[in-house]
């Protein structure tokens, strides 16, 4: 291979996400890239020339057996979960691959040692997972997620006779305030919006927008009285502050409507959302700005 390949090849290797330690055939570390340096939290000069069971230190003794295992077995490749301590002293969860690799006559040549640190993937997971289930506007949780909760908190009423309700929470002539102060105020009023619903919830309720100017609140284990409660108090909140604020481009009143499931009554997730919807449709004829409680009929 040319020098300058040798060189592409070097940089590609430390271009990798992954951990990569090379192994020569006598366990003593002939090479690493730049991710291992950062997950083991040590200088290459530290690492290299050493063997495993040197760099690194175990929870338990398994990592460097395991590794003795691919290079004494009958196998080519093993993989598994372990936890290290770093440099720094930090205890790391990695899933380690390691593999032989083999020169031309078939004999053990070099391990080659994969290492992907669970956290980190665990972490990007969950942060993938955040994106499909927030919104982004307002950072509440978005339809999809609400639904789950729903669906579960449908069940948990039924199973063990709780009573739960929703709040549909719609701004009041939300067009009109668009048409005079721009999307970009709009936008501002649902934030400010949304901040006021986290502020005046349980941690327990749960909010999340349900899709343009329009709210949606879960309360578990709330019955009609203290939802309605809730609720009025919730709108004369928004009004109250709405107009006390200077970040606002102008003051805004939402409609709500509150659906309500009895307890010892199953009532789905369908028949709550669309209860609520009606609750809501209530308010907003009945002249916006106020309250509307439906109860759900018990199948
Ligand atoms: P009502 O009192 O009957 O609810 O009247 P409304 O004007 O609020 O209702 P309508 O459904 O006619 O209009 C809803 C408006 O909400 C229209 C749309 O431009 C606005 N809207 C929906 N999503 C967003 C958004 O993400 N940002 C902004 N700025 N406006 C939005
Ligand atoms: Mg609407
Ligand atoms: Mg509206």
């Amino acid at each position: 291979m040319s020098e300058r390949n040798e060189m592409l090849r070097a940089g590609a290797f430390d271009l990798l996400d992954d951990a990569v330690v090379i192994f020569g055939d006598d366990g003593k570390i002939i090479d690493i890239n730049k991710a291992t340096v950062l997950l083991l939290n040590k200088a290459k000069g530290d690492i290299v020339g050493r063997t495993c069971n040197d760099v690194f230190k175990c929870e338990r003794s398994g990592h460097h057996c395991f590794l003795n295992m691919v290079r004494y077995m009958n196998k080519d490749e093993i993989s598994g979960e372990h936890t290290i301590i770093d440099g720094g002293g930090k205890q790391r969860r990695i899933f380690v691959t390691i593999r032989k690799l083999f020169d031309e006559s078939g004999k053990v040549e070099a391990l080659v040692e994969v290492i992907r640190d669970v956290d980190e993937i665990e972490r990007i997971n969950k942060s993938l997972l955040d994106q499909t289930m927030t919104d982004p506007l307002t950072g509440l949780w978005n339809r999809r997620r609400i639904f789950e909760a729903l669906d579960a908190e449908a069940a948990r009423s039924t199973r063990h006779g709780r009573a739960y309700s929703l709040l549909m929470l719609d701004i009041d002539h939300f067009k009109d305030f668009n048409d005079t102060y721009g999307h970009l105020a709009g936008d501002d009023a649902l934030r400010f919006l949304a901040v006021i619903i986290g502020r005046n919830t349980r941690k327990e309720d749960v909010a999340a927008r349900y899709g343009g100017e329009e709210f949606m609140l879960l309360l578990p284990e709330t019955d009609i009285e203290g939802a309605t409660m809730f609720a009025e108090r919730l709108r004369e909140t928004i009004e109250k502050q709405s107009a006390e604020s200077k970040q606002l481009k102008n003051a805004f009143t939402v409609s709500i409507g509150v659906s309500f499931c009895d307890p010892g009554c199953s009532c789905n997730a369908t028949s709550m959302v669309s209860e609520a919807d009606r609750a809501l449709y209530s308010a907003k004829r009945a002249g916006r700005n106020r309250v509307a409680t439906f109860k759900v009929h018990c199948d």
